[in-house]
């Protein structure tokens, strides 16, 4: 079969698209379209055999039941039994929008369109051309997310495409979708009304209309012994290629333990995915980053999270590793989603981070301008277990300087660039809690001790490693001094490495 694709312009509906959509619509065929919460699969819902068609085209199975998409709310009173007083207050507040609700269904809803269930799943969307496009079909379209069942919601119709090019009639196609993640689930049928998925439309939201709603508990708790309500919600849902986990904790916090678990595969090769936000994406280093949206505005993490899911899955990492985002609002329903995604494989950072001791090492020299810089640049090439920022200052530093001449020369010599180097005064502001600071000279040391005597992590290179004898300044001495002291400097940062090698294995 080939697909149909047209574009339509939300704000300049064509006309004639949707009439052509609707009329396929009304023949039995399927038509994908975009609503404001994903894309949906299109078909005549009070049509057993188009029902039919949307399951096999999906891939989907049979006792997970289509919800069916209204364009005006008096259309509800043909395919329900009744309307509760509830019922109309939340359709007042909350449709045309992305809220579903349940009810018991009349006699002209077949058992294809609800899986065998005796109510059905109501949705006024808000989105104008799924609203022309249901008028034109018929009035009552059931429309599932327009994907192959196992992969991420749509949330464009290039992933519509990407799903169900060949398997159905035709993609509308109306840009990007405004929420990103699916409808709220509310069940009317019974009493306080009960929310069976997670959306947009919140559980305080639906409080304030009409007093207590209640939540099922399995979306509460995985271990929750009861199936969840709604029969879709027992399905994984989406599990991407590669393995998704979750990290929780406070933010700093997170993204430490992040980097940290990421570096740890990216060195044993393998190719791992950061889920960042607009906030914390500048501070990862391997990887492959991407933002899903900014903290301040979880709206925009909602609309990007199954978008990069799906970019994560083209790009075949074997890792994804997501930040954790606060439950509340919109933040349900992300977290659900994430959550399922992961199999609710989540680890608390702080577990994680409490397995590096040191994340930041500055060896400080007297100028910076030759063995402490040389140090860290020695450092850097070696193979560490853990993920270092490494950095030097020196103690006596009036205005930046670049490196000494020789020790740029014997560097070279070595095929080590230091070209860019400025030398910096020694401040408190690397001082944290994970910082290691390695000095040339005991004096340096005690000038540091006593100067911030609450921080702890203070040697000497020479103290640190166990060497023997302090690594000299060779300030003004012929060339083969400081290559001398390049030689017990390489030395001992390679017993450095070691040691920290040791320590990231306890
Ligand atoms: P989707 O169409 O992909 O958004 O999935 C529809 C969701 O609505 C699935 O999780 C279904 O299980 C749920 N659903 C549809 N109809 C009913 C119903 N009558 N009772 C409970 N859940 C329903
Ligand atoms: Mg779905």
């Amino acid at each position: 079969m080939e697909t149909i694709i047209k574009k339509v312009n939300k704000s300049d509906i064509d006309k004639e698209v949707i009439e052509q959509a609707g009329q396929i619509l009304k023949d039995g065929g399927l038509v994908a379209f975009p609503t404001e919460t994903v894309y949906g699969l299109g078909a005549n819902a009070l049509n057993e055999e188009a029902a039919g068609k949307t399951y096999a085209a999906k891939g989907r199975p049979s006792d997970n039941p289509l919800i069916v998409h209204i364009a005006e709310f008096e259309a509800l009173d043909k395919i329900v039994q009744n309307v509760p007083e509830k019922a109309r207050l939340i359709a007042e507040n909350f449709w045309p929008g992305p809220l579903t609700m349940i009810f018991n269904k009349s006699d002209v809803v077949p058992y294809g369109t609800t899986g065998g269930l005796d109510t059905v799943a109501v949705r006024m969307p808000d989105d104008p051309i799924a609203r022309a496009l249901i008028a034109a079909g018929g009035g009552y379209i059931s429309a599932p997310s327009a994907n192959t069942s196992g992969r991420p919601s749509p949330t464009a119709a290039e992933h519509v495409a990407a799903d169900l090019s060949g398997k159905i009639d035709m993609i509308v196609d109306g840009g990007s979708v405004e929420i990103g993640v699916e409808s709220t689930i509310l069940d009317m049928t019974v009493e306080p009304p009960m929310i069976l998925r997670p959306g947009a439309v919140t559980k305080e939201m639906l409080d304030k209309i009409i007093g207590e709603v209640t939540v099922d508990e399995s979306l509460i708790s995985d271990k929750s012994t009861e199936p969840p309500k709604a029969p879709g919600m027992k399905y994984r849902h989406y599990a991407p290629r590669a393995e998704l986990i979750i990290v929780e904790g406070d933010s700093g916090e997170t993204v430490k333990a992040i980097k940290q678990i990421a570096y740890e595969q990216v060195r044993l090769g393998y190719k791992v995915g950061i889920i960042a936000s607009n906030e914390t994406i500048g501070e990862y280093t391997v990887g492959i980053i991407k933002n899903i949206g900014s903290r301040e505005n979880e709206k925009t993490v909602a609309r990007n999270l199954y978008k990069i899911l799906r970019e994560f899955d083209d790009e075949e990492v074997d890792y994804i590793y997501s930040e954790a985002f606060p439950s509340e609002g919109i933040g349900t329903a992300i977290m659900n989603r994430l959550g399922k995604a992961a199999g609710h494989h989540v680890l608390a950072a702080g577990a994680i981070t409490k397995l590096q001791k040191y994340r930041s090492i500055v060896f400080v020299s007297s100028s910076d301008n030759c063995r402490a810089p040389m140090a860290a640049a020695l450092l850097r090439r070696q193979p560490l277990l853990q993920e270092y920022t490494v950095c030097s200052r020196g103690m006596i530093v009036l205005f930046p300087e670049p490196l000494n001449p020789k020790a740029e020369e014997i560097m070279k010599i070595h095929d080590i660039v230091l070209a860019g180097h400025e030398t910096t005064a020694f401040s408190e502001d690397v001082l944290n809690e994970d910082t290691l600071v390695l000095a040339m000279e005991e004096t340096q040391k005690l000038k540091i001790k006593s100067e911030y005597p609450q921080f702890e992590h203070v040697y000497t290179l020479c103290e640190y490693v166990g060497g023997e004898q302090e690594i000299p300044s060779v300030y003004g001495q012929a060339l083969e001094r400081y290559e001398e002291m390049y030689d017990m400097m390489k030395a001992y940062i390679i017993k450095l490495a070691e040691k920290l090698n040791e320590e990231a294995k306890h």
